[in-house]
């Protein structure tokens, strides 16, 4: 009867042991495919120079998909704004127009992706601007558990970008200050462009169009027709 005991709580627990290894690795099969490329996955990062109309797309994804918008620039000028500390230590850096720390960017990054908003997916918006933030947003991913990215590079040639700013007049947009802008968005994308065309994963959107036909072709890219 002992032996009998003995042997039935043996049988248990095997089964027990050999039930729980089977859950746990159809656990790690489904992040993996989580961690793919994904379709129904809205993780996305815009690209495009000044006055590309990214921020304009940007709004409209996040209307039709229902993802949260996330503006580094947006943030940081509210920080500025709010007098906090993490504001009150870029505040320089930003009236310079030089980028704020990798590091600082990061932790910002990834405590707004912890927002409800972000639970079904997100769009980076001046994020990143460097290949570090682009490698770190990586390790972020990881962590959340679903590496899968898109990147929607909205292409306007310098002559139109200059077009477009010109006419807006705003007091700040002389040929000069303009001319220097689109230098500096080239140096700091360029780099990002080619990074993520080499991962496959940059989708390249004629932003020359009206709005509504980059909006079209963005939606139609993002919901696989
Ligand atoms: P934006 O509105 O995206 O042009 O950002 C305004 C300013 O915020 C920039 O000129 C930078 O000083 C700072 N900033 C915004 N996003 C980033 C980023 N990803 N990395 C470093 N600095 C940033």
């Amino acid at each position: 009867m002992r032996h009998f005991l003995v042997f039935s709580l043996m049988a248990f627990f095997f089964t027990a042991i050999l039930l729980l290894g089977c859950s746990s690795s159809e656990k790690s099969e489904n992040s993996e495919s989580s961690g793919s490329a994904d379709a129904a996955s809205m993780q996305l990062i815009i690209l495009g120079g000044p006055g590309a109309g990214k921020g304009t797309q940007a709004r409209a994804i996040v209307d039709t998909f229902k993802i949260g918008h996330i503006s580094t620039g947006k943030i940081l000028r509210q920080e500025v704004a709010d007098s906090t500390e993490l504001g009150m230590l870029v505040a320089g850096i930003m009236a310079r127009g030089e980028l704020v720390a990798d590091s600082i960017i990061l932790t910002l990054v990834e405590n707004r992706l912890k927002a409800p908003d972000c639970k079904d997916g997100f769009i980076l918006d001046g994020f990143p601007r460097t290949i570090p933030q682009a490698t770190g947003l990586e390790g972020i991913l990881e962590r959340r558990g679903d590496t899968s990215i898109r990147v929607l590079y909205l292409e306007v040639s310098d002559e139109e970008m200059t077009r477009r700013l010109m006419s807006r007049g705003r007091a700040d947009d002389t040929e000069e200050t303009i001319k220097n802008r689109i230098g500096i968005f080239h140096q700091q994308t360029d780099p990002l462009v080619e990074y993520y065309d080499k991962k496959g994963t940059l989708i390249r959107i004629n932003g020359e169009q009206s709005i509504e036909a980059v909006a079209a072709d963005i939606e139609a890219v993002l919901s696989g027709k």
